[in-house]
């Protein structure tokens, strides 16, 4: 049998939080007076890489945004809107707490300023993992491999004592690729069959 992991690297978007794309652009509809499609459309040629690099600020995003719709929204009202479409997945977070203390935990999210400081306080659990790594901190993005490297690198792992899982197959496919122990995420019945597989 395999030996267990010693850390887990855990993706943040569609596994510890939910994000309802087509709500975003709804709202941000609503707000603007554009079609739902006609947003996501406008959205999709800003590239939002630069500012999970965090190359691009609170501010930056904002206006960003503000400029691709045609409007001017104020930080608060781009607060709220830029983050109404989170919801906490319930059901995985208490077996995400049921690891602290048994396997060392990281989180490895693609993400803004804007996100991460709207929901760093809604995920108490991650005060209690190990190693947050956010792009926007980090100043890399997956599926990079300098990402991967400085995560085992502050786990202080070598990749094959390291199990990572993320809900995009090419995220997966790339922390394979560099000798992690790669899981495609999917559900929380579905996750606990990977880690039970996985001797936790
Ligand atoms: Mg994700």
């Amino acid at each position: 049998m395999n030996t267990p992991p010693r850390a887990l690297i855990l993706d943040l978007g569609n596994v510890l939080v939910f994000h309802d794309n087509a709500l975003l652009f709804r709202r941000l509809g609503a707000r603007t007076g554009l079609p739902p499609a006609e947003v996501e459309q406008r959205l999709a040629g800003e590239g939002w890489t630069a500012a999970n690099r965090g190359l691009v600020g609170a501010d930056g995003l904002r206006h960003d945004v503000s400029r691709a719709l045609g409007v001017e929204l104020s930080p608060e009202e781009f607060f709220e809107l830029w983050n109404c479409h989170f919801t906490l997945h319930e059901e995985v977070l208490p077996r995400v707490e049921g690891l602290v203390g048994r396997v060392k935990l990281a989180l490895l999210s693609n993400t803004n300023v804007v996100h991460a400081a709207y929901l760093r306080p809604r995920l108490p659990v991650l005060e209690r993992f190990d190693h947050v790594l956010l792009s926007c901190e980090v100043g890399q993005v997956k599926p990079e491999p300098a990402i991967f490297h400085e995560a085992l690198r502050r786990l202080g792992c070598a990749p094959r004592e390291a199990a990572f899982f993320d809900d995009l197959p090419e995220f997966v496919s790339a922390a394979s690729a560099l000798g992690l122990r790669g899981h495609l995420f999917t559900t929380a019945a579905a996750f606990d069959e990977q880690l039970r597989a996985l001797g936790l």
